[in-house]
């Protein structure tokens, strides 16, 4: 087998990606992860193995780190690394290298088909768990309305935004891109991205927000502490895409609210139709009049509500508003 072919078997390298592999890793990144062979090893060990230097060992393996080639974990003590797969590399690449975006489109197409289908796949026994209503290692997400956003980035102490992965790798829709942000302890010395202060997360929320983006945070953040924020949209979204696709809303998100419309002070000017994501705002078959004008009904089916909020600035007359479940 040659160098390409056992770094792809051991790397979870999907055949397609073959040809274009220089792009994903270099030579030298190939070689490591086949020397690694699946083992964890620590700097003294890879200098062994390379004849070289500590130092130089370090180096290499640092970089290999940082570009998720390789991971890292902590052994008695002393670090020792081992082989990352494909999907960490693509989940760097397509946030931090600004190349991604210059491959060949069909190309991106099929690394998003891929990406999203592995996805499905690891989050499988996750799901299974929280329909059987079973324990589960990590709390799922929820969507928090806007109002509660500052009250969220006051409990925590560090924040940093990165770029999201779903779009940058989708790029089902031009929405902004630098929009997840991490909290604390889930901050690790790999994150990349920009520390924000509290008032420029809040800024960055509310232009989401403007743009249509939902606010997904870990559902028990008010209990055991925020860890992320996800704003996200519904189209290129890997865990709405999922919930929508598995009928796992409810659980996978969590749903804390549900929008109450005022039939009383609606005029069915159809923004709130515009702004759901979900169509839980909807024209119906039957027309109104208001104000000496026939307009179409617009009618909401809280069953599609996913509880964003994202629909309550978006209607002129304050007849929305959100109630929890
Ligand atoms: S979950 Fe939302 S914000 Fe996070 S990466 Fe996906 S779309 Fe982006
Ligand atoms: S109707 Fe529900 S899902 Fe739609 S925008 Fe309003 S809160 Fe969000
Ligand atoms: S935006 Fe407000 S007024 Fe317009 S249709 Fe929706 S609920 Fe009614």
């Amino acid at each position: 087998m040659s160098l390409i072919e056992r770094f792809a078997v051991l790397f979870g390298v999907p055949d397609f990606i073959t040809p274009q592999m220089s792009f994903f890793v270099s030579e030298a990144e190939m070689d490591l992860v086949v020397r690694l062979n699946g083992q964890k090893r620590s700097v003294s060990e890879i200098a062994t193995e390379l004849k070289c230097s500590p130092s130089q060992a370090f180096d290499l393996l640092e970089s290999s780190y940082a570009k998720a080639v390789l991971n890292k974990e902590k052994r008695q003590g002393e670090a020792v690394y081992f082989t990352a797969d494909f999907y960490e590399r693509l989940d760097y690449l397509c946030k931090f290298d600004e190349q991604y975006q210059t491959l060949d489109r069909e190309l991106l197409r099929a690394l998003e088909q891929w990406c999203y289908e592995v996805y499905a796949e690891r989050m499988k026994p996750y799901l299974d768990q929280l329909q059987k209503k079973e324990a589960v290692e990590r709390a799922p997400e929820t969507f928090e309305l806007i109002e509660n956003l500052e009250e969220l980035f006051n409990s925590v102490s560090k924040i940093r935004v990165v770029p999201c992965n779903c779009r940058k790798v989708a790029g089902h829709c031009g929405r902004p891109t630098e929009t997840c942000l991490s909290f604390d302890d889930s901050i690790t010395d790999r994150t990349q991205g920009r520390e924000l202060t509290k008032d420029e997360a809040l800024e960055l929320v509310k232009v989401a927000h403007k743009k249509g983006l939902m606010h997904q945070v870990n559902s028990d953040w008010r209990t055991s502490g925020a860890t992320y924020m996800c704003n996200c949209c519904s189209c290129c979204c890997y865990p709405t895409r999922l919930a929508q696709e598995k009928g796992s809303k409810g659980v996978f998100p969590v749903i804390q609210y549900v929008a109450l419309q005022d039939e009383v002070k609606c005029t069915h000017c159809g923004a709130c139709t515009k702004r759901c994501n979900f169509s839980a705002f909807f024209k119906g078959e039957s027309d109104v009049e208001v104000n000496s004008q026939v307009r179409r009904k617009v009618e909401f089916d809280p069953e599609k509500c996913w509880g964003c909020g994202l629909c309550v600035d978006a209607c002129p007359n304050k007849a929305i508003m959100m109630i929890s479940c």
